[in-house]
């Protein structure tokens, strides 16, 4: 099915209509008209007003030049740009939650891979740490809207690997290997051990002390009553309350994610923190450094491994699939700029934003934590954190001496 068809198709039957009454009026090109549908959905999704159905025709009608469709586009674009570049208003946005049911699969004959970070080679476009990753689980029952693990995996299904203790201590590891985070495929602890994940990675970390496993999370889910070793590292990802509420649906409140936090910090391990996706919204620069006081109020510079900050990034293929499905949502009404082949908020927003978070943070986590840019332009480092690295690999051999000090710390703390 040819896109604009695919598009069309998922329109409510007002928008059709009014498109349907649009093309027969104007003369567009086919790329024109799938310009207007992917806004028209946009809209949708925004749960904004149809532009087709709320234009008002006698303006372009009283041009008799030919240039009708002409000028409805530079109107299009107009309208769209300016909600874009503005600051994504929340206050009357209610979207209605689509949980998407999953049932558990476990999976016995699948094996275990060490991956790759996502991120381009090293180069010019963005700074990458080199993470190696593990899919102990495939697919996230939690329901973001921006996420891209939701498209990637059978939508109704959460994968779990049978066996995964044999499995890992069987993993073959490579001698450079020193980071493995399992959080891109899931919420790494929201199933807890229900299948035996949490113990076979602490059997791994034990099996690997200089391996650092970092398990990611938005979950609230106490897993802490037991003891993990000191190279696993637990993360959460915190963002904005109005950002939680409004697009990362089922995930936990901040005030949960934080309190999780506090538990794992209290049961011994070390906590790090991804301020990420950062959305450009009203009220972002008072709510995202609430975040930073939070922390910095609940956290000491030896309790907290990193600090990472980040914000949104699109490929082609999720701007796709975030259209189609329809689900409402404000996280694309941004100004989808071309970055390192996906497409992110124009650098000077990234600046403002980054910046100002990390300056939210006093000097005693500054300066005792590792903070970084995840996946962000090189560009942006020394502005916002007043350093810079020449190539991945200095920013990865920096990284691993802190997270290797603190993990030092710890393991001195424990004895
Ligand atoms: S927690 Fe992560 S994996 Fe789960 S839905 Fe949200 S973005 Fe996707």
């Amino acid at each position: 099915m040819k896109a604009a068809d695919e598009i069309f198709n998922t329109l409510p039957d007002t928008v059709k209509d009014a498109i349907r009454d649009l093309f027969s009026r104007y003369h567009f090109t086919e790329s024109q008209k799938l310009e207007i549908l992917k806004e028209e959905a946009d809209l949708r999704q925004w749960k904004e007003p149809s532009f087709a159905g709320s234009f008002d025709h006698g303006t372009l009608e009283s041009h008799q030049d030919g240039r009708t469709g002409d000028r409805y586009m530079e109107a299009l674009r107009k309208y769209m740009h300016d909600l874009r570049a503005d600051a994504t208003d929340y206050s009357s946005f209610f979207p209605s939650i689509h949980p998407r049911p999953k049932s558990r699969v476990t999976e016995p004959d699948k094996q275990l891979v060490l991956s790759r970070c996502p991120c381009p080679v090293d180069g010019e476009k963005t700074r990458c740490c080199k993470l190696r990753t593990l899919d102990v689980i495939e697919q996230c029952a939690f329901s973001c809207s921006y996420c891209s693990v939701q498209a990637f995996y059978a939508e109704n299904e959460i994968h779990a690997i049978s066996n995964i203790k044999e499995k890992l201590l069987a993993l073959e590891v490579e001698d450079d290997v020193w980071h493995i985070g399992t959080g891109q495929a899931s919420d790494s602890i929201l199933l807890g051990d229900d299948h035996g994940t949490l113990s076979g990675l602490a059997s791994f970390a034990e099996k690997h002390p200089d391996i650092i496993i970092e398990l990611k999370s938005k979950s609230a889910r106490n897993v802490f009553s037991r003891e993990y070793p000191a190279n696993m590292f637990f993360s959460w990802s915190l963002n904005a309350p109005t950002i939680i509420e409004k697009e990362e649906h089922l995930t936990a409140s901040l005030e949960g994610r934080l309190e999780n936090a506090m538990r794992c910090r209290n049961n011994g391990n070390l906590v790090g923190f991804h301020i990420h996706p950062m959305v450009y919204f009203r009220g972002w620069e008072e709510e995202y450094g609430a975040v930073a006081d939070k922390i910095s109020s609940a956290f000491a510079s030896d309790d907290l491994f990193a600090i990472s900050i980040g914000t949104l990034t699109f490929t082609k293929s999720v701007l796709k699939n975030l259209r189609l499905c329809g689900e409402e949502s404000r996280i694309l009404e941004m100004e989808l700029t071309p970055a390192a082949g996906k497409f992110s908020y124009p650098l000077d927003i990234k600046r403002k934003m980054f910046s100002h978070v990390y300056s939210s943070f006093p000097e005693s986590i500054r300066e005792g934590v590792f903070f970084y840019l995840c996946m962000e332009d090189p560009s942006l480092w020394p502005a916002v954190l007043g350093r810079e690295y020449g190539c991945d690999r200095d920013f990865e051999l920096d990284m691993k001496e802190n997270y290797m000090q603190k993990r030092d710390i710890l393991i001195n703390k424990r004895r």
